[in-house]
């Protein structure tokens, strides 16, 4: 398998590289250079096959050989031990539950595949190798658990002090062995501040192998492509096209999902479904790309203003100029963005409509499959349900004024004692802090 950077296509690497480096020295993504179709009677037949099947023929037919096909069974299904059920509003409105992993986020697709693959490439190394994750609290959840106890793998969290929730804090901070949380006396831009330092500090580099578990990184985006073939097998055969309705901040998941229509998934169209970081949606509309900072709402896993993965999306899209990308993305994509109000009233909507809770990344979504199904009637439409609705507990309580259920995996953490180094945000104790506790 070769990838290239969107920056320069005739910058080029494997799979391994692509990988472990997560990015391009040039600052552009990885993108695979051929993204092969599969043969059409496995797609009519997906019904057939499990997800992991599908998982495995899908990533055996985009690497081409670069993992042999025993270690790619192992690692897919070490990765992938939970459910991706859609569950049925109506005729026409599906959810697909993406919340059954240990973080209860979609992510987990990601950092468990991610980390299964990391580990694949370390094997043979002789030093341990050291991952650096600053969070602001949701990514780095999926990548502690993703993480845990992969053998010749350390991971360091470093999260902002009280500001992120207390069930957050503890998915970091409560998992041990391999796994070390470092609570910072600061700001989210803090924690990135020290890992960037870190990176480009030869010294340390010399003390330490160091890698990270970049969000942009290509093995993050494969396995999320996964679950659109599963959502499209569970739906029954026949009736109207499929729409995909993605609520969306790095657009990550939208742009994989566009990676499984180019593998033969019929996908009739995608709908962007954003809060009021509406820059997508925008430029889908006036065909301007203009990024801004970003502000907060209730559905704060989609508070990007400068989403990273929208250069791979004209990467897909690209045609021989801005306006021809833009008509070839139009074609494809739907754009809709809501404000906080309204998507309380569909969180109150779906609850007594349909009696199911849907968290409020997930209501976005349910709004605009809406929106697009009043223009398009005759259309089928699942919405990816991205984070279980327990996960945003305060709020959802609020709106729905009730009561919700919280998972058993997640209450139970909140009597697992937390663990973590609290540290003022200084890059001298850092880097003594690492070479002391992990080289040699
Ligand atoms: C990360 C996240 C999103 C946004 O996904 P992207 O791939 O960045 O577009 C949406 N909902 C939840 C709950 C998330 O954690």
């Amino acid at each position: 398998m070769i990838l290239y950077s969107t920056k320069n296509k005739s910058y080029q690497v494997g799979l391994k590289e692509a990988v472990m480096k997560g990015l391009p020295d040039d600052n552009g993504l990885f993108m695979p250079l051929d993204i092969p179709a599969l043969p059409t009677d496995f797609i009519q037949n997906l019904a057939n096959f499990s997800f992991l099947e599908i998982a495995e023929k899908v990533c055996k037919t985009l690497f081409k050989g670069a993992i042999p096909d025993e270690d790619l069974k192992t690692l897919l299904k070490n990765a992938f031990d939970f459910p991706a059920p859609v569950v049925k509003l109506d005729e026409q409105k599906y959810i697909l539950e993406l919340f059954h992993g240990p973080s209860l986020a979609f992510k987990d697709f990601g950092a468990r595949f991610m980390a299964q693959l990391m580990s694949y490439f370390n094997r043979g190394e002789s030093r341990e190798l050291t991952i650096l994750v600053a969070t602001s609290g949701d990514t780095g959840g999926a990548v502690a658990s993703g993480f845990y106890k992969t053998p010749g793998i350390r991971v360091v969290i470093l999260y902002p002090s009280g500001k992120v929730s207390m069930l957050q804090e503890k998915q970091l901070t409560t998992l041990g062995h391999n796994i070390s949380a470092l609570e910072i006396d600061g700001t989210f831009d803090d924690c990135q501040a020290l890992v960037k330092q870190a990176f480009l500090d030869t010294d340390l580099n010399q003390h330490l192998r160091l890698s990270s578990a970049n969000s942009i990184n290509i093995a993050r985006l494969i396995p999320q492509a996964l679950y659109y073939f599963e959502a499209y097998k569970q739906l029954a055969k026949g009736g109207d096209p499929v729409v995909f309705c993605v609520p969306s901040g790095n657009f990550g998941n939208l742009t994989a999902g566009l990676l499984a229509a180019k593998m033969g998934l019929p996908v009739h169209h995608f709908i962007a479904a954003t809060n009021a970081n509406d820059v997508v949606p925008a430029y889908l509309e006036h065909g301007k790309y203009i990024s801004r900072s970003s502000v907060r709402t209730l559905s704060n896993a989609m508070d990007v203003g400068n989403p990273s993965n929208f250069a791979r999306m004209l990467d897909i899209f690209l045609g021989s100029d801005e306006s021809s990308t833009w008509n070839n993305m139009r074609n494809q994509v739907s754009g809709y963005a809501f404000p906080d109000q309204e998507t309380q009233i569909a969180m109150r909507e779906v609850d007594e409509k349909y009696n199911y809770t849907i968290d409020p990344h997930g209501a976005v979504g349910y709004l605009a499959l809406d929106a697009y199904q009043k223009e398009h009637p005759n259309t089928r439409g699942i919405v990816l349900e991205t984070a279980h609705p327990a996960k945003f507990i305060d709020d959802v309580e609020e709106t729905l004024d009730r009561k919700i259920e919280i998972p058993a995996r997640l209450a139970a953490l909140a009597d697992e004692e937390k663990e973590a180094t609290f540290l003022k945000p200084e890059y001298n104790s850092f880097k003594k802090l690492l070479i002391e506790r992990y080289s040699g």
